[in-house]
């Protein structure tokens, strides 16, 4: 096969450029795979699509098509979380009632189970105060959650959730509490309140589940 020669994706049958096959829109066994096609697999950046065959790559975008229309034709969120006191940050939707949630932050579409989360923690990184800065959190109500050593701020709250096996084979979510860019101690304020809540929403749930399975 020359480099000029049309390639066209596996999948779809759409024509891959030549671009496209040279950044590698490549699968296993020399077949190609558009962009598009590529967009519809499930939400995992880890994939290793050379190593995928197209029979691989099919089963992959039927799951993930399940996955989004179930989102979207079921999903009814019951309760959201968010770090939105001062910022709009939705951060989880979540449907009691089905035992799902879905990434309110990225609005992706795609629909986990409550189930699947094993482990969760809420991921904060500081930075020293400059000369003369003021800072004043109130971290008292959350002794579960990180502290943030005298003479520093919080400049990164990300809440992270690490899943079990599961159908989209994602394997960690991480979803920023606070803005990117100059948050302020209310921001920080914020996102403790909304990691709190999700913390203890989680602990009621496992109670639950765990009534409900007879453990
Ligand atoms: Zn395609």
């Amino acid at each position: 096969m020359g480099l000029f020669d049309k390639k066209t994706c596996a999948l779809c049958g759409a024509s891959v450029g030549l671009l496209g096959g040279m950044l590698g829109e490549n699968l296993a066994d020399g077949a190609y795979m558009c962009g598009d096609c590529r967009k519809k697999c499930i939400p995992n950046e880890n994939l290793d699509f050379k190593a995928m065959t197209v029979d691989a790559a099919k089963a992959l975008i039927a799951v993930a098509d399940a996955n989004r229309k179930k989102g979207a034709s079921e999903f009814h969120a019951t309760r959201q979380f968010s770090s939105g006191m001062y910022a709009d940050m939705p951060a989880l939707d979540v449907d009691e009632d089905r035992g799902w949630f879905m990434n309110a932050a990225k609005k992706d579409g795609w629909v986990y189970a409550l189930d699947d989360i094993y482990t969760f923690c809420l991921d904060v990184t500081t930075a020293p105060l400059a000369e003369g800065e003021n800072y004043s959190l109130n971290l008292y109500p959350y002794p579960q959650l990180p502290v943030c050593p005298s003479g520093q701020k919080v400049i990164d709250a990300r809440l992270k959730l690490w899943l079990l096996d599961n159908e989209l084979g994602v394997d960690m979510l991480e979803i920023s509490l606070i803005p990117a860019f100059a948050p302020s101690e209310e921001h920080v304020q914020s996102a403790y309140a909304c990691a709190q809540d999700f913390y203890s929403f989680m602990k009621s749930w496992r109670m639950a589940q765990k009534q409900r399975s007879g453990r």
